[in-house]
């Protein structure tokens, strides 16, 4: 047996005998002693032992083979995938005015069309469904509760499309909360609603400046109120966009949620991201939701400390887990309002990274997205690899103008990683 690729091992500074070990790959954690890590590197581990390293993903029977199946990892997924998702934008216009909002250059009256709508039905029906798969849709806008109808046409005959293949279809919101009442929630989920992202940015005071209505008034106590009726009703998830000179503060919304009793256990899922420079052409709005993450110091320390607040508090956040960018799926999909499709909701707004039509269908995307980026020696002996495969596309065209370099997440990680898994072992309820 032999050690694997993509382990990481952590000292603690003060118990030799308190030793983490965590797969990159498994997502697995093990707290061992100094001398089971030394038995690990010289051999003589005992059996026992050796079989629950093994069971763990940390000694593989053969190191090399491991690294050449994660070369394959993406074909394997995509000729197993069971599942077709879409982020489906509804529209571009929105009643709220967010300083930061990445759809501000082009925001306006724009609405998917009854027909465009029709169009993503038949490629649905005639794609996915008729090969049996799951189907999810995520609604998107601007604010997709303006266009309920559009939900409506497009989730109605996908349903009983679905249910008439033996397959299922269902669809999530994601929405600024001001329009999600009850009434609405209800009215959906016969038609395949799971879940909600919802979005408030830290406490009143901060909030109602980053998100206001339209008119310039406050929006946190319409968007609350709502949580709180239709929290128990389907999943929903919090996230929020904090800055450098407010993440502190935004654990005291976690606090003001608990007392209008929005509790932890009525929230799926708590996580902050950063408002991410929009570069005056596209950036990643609501839908960041830790998707993108830089290795700036003092986001690393943001990250760190809304994540342990979010963990002492009893809310659930995400865990480190095995991922790609959605370049990398085949059956992952944005279709714009103009039935344009793209490989994320971040390129929308950048004619060279559409890939497509609906009515014309996909081209080749290959090359202009750089999908064997990871490929390469560097990221293929990095034992981050399951957790990054080349960081996130967005980025690496922000700073260069082009998907051509790695967005490395090393430096990160090195500084993050340990600290994430010592949470999740010490703080984390859920
Ligand atoms: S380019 Fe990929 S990693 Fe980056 S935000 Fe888009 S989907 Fe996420
Ligand atoms: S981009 Fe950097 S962190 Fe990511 S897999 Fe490659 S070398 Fe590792």
């Amino acid at each position: 047996m032999e050690l694997s690729n993509f382990i990481k091992i952590y000292n603690s500074a003060d118990n030799q005998d308190n030793i983490l070990i965590y797969s990159t790959l498994r997502g697995a954690t093990l707290q061992v002693s100094n001398g089971v890590v030394e038995a690990l590197h010289n051999g003589t581990l005992e059996k026992g032992e050796q079989e629950t390293l093994v069971r763990l993903g940390i000694l593989v029977p053969d190191a090399q083979a491991e690294q050449r199946q994660m070369i394959g990892y993406f074909d394997w997924a995509n000729s197993n995938a069971r599942r077709y998702t879409a982020l489906i934008t509804l529209n571009l216009d929105c009643n709220l005015a967010c300083p930061y909002c990445y759809e501000d250059h082009f925001r306006g009256k724009s609405y998917m069309s009854e027909a465009t709508a029709d169009l993503l039905v038949d490629s649905i029906l005639n794609g996915p469904i008729a090969t049996g798969k799951e189907v999810l849709l995520d609604f998107y806008g601007g604010e997709a509760l303006l266009s309920v109808p559009l939900i409506y046409r497009i989730a109605r005959p996908l349903y009983a499309a679905a249910a008439g293949k033996g397959t299922t279809f269902s669809f999530n919101l994601v929405t600024n909360g001001t329009l999600l009442t009850p009434q609405v929630v209800e009215d959906l989920l016969p038609l395949g609603l799971v879940a909600a992202r919802v979005t408030i940015d830290g406490p009143p005071d901060i909030h109602n400046i980053q998100r206001p209505f339209v008119s310039g008034k406050g929006s946190f106590d319409l968007i609350v109120k709502n949580l709180k009726d239709v929290c128990g009703l389907f999943k929903v998830q919090l996230g929020g966009n904090f800055t450098r000179d407010n993440y502190r503060r935004f654990p005291e919304l976690l606090d003001i949620l608990e007392s209008e009793g929005v509790t932890p256990d009525k929230l799926n899922m708590v996580q902050f991201s950063p408002v991410i420079p929009t570069a005056g052409e596209a950036g990643l709005g609501d839908f960041a939701m830790g998707c993108a993450c830089t290795s700036e110091p003092w986001l690393i320390e943001a990250s760190l400390f809304l994540r342990e607040e979010i963990l002492r508090r009893g809310w659930n956040t995400p865990k480190p887990k095995l991922a790609g960018c959605m370049v990398e799926f085949e059956n992952d999909m944005i279709v714009a309002w103009d039935g344009s499709l793209y490989k994320c909701p971040a390129f929308m707004g950048w004619d060279d990274l559409r890939i497509g039509t609906l009515a014309d269908g996909i081209s080749d995307y290959r090359e202009s997205h750089n999908l064997d980026i990871w490929k390469c020696e560097e990221c293929l002996e990095c034992s981050y690899l399951p957790l990054c495969f080349g960081g996130c596309r967005f980025l690496s065209r922000l700073r260069t103008g082009a998907i051509d370099n790695l967005d490395c997440r090393k430096q990160y990680l090195d500084s993050a990683l340990e600290r994430i898994v010592r949470q999740d072992l010490e703080l984390r309820r859920r």
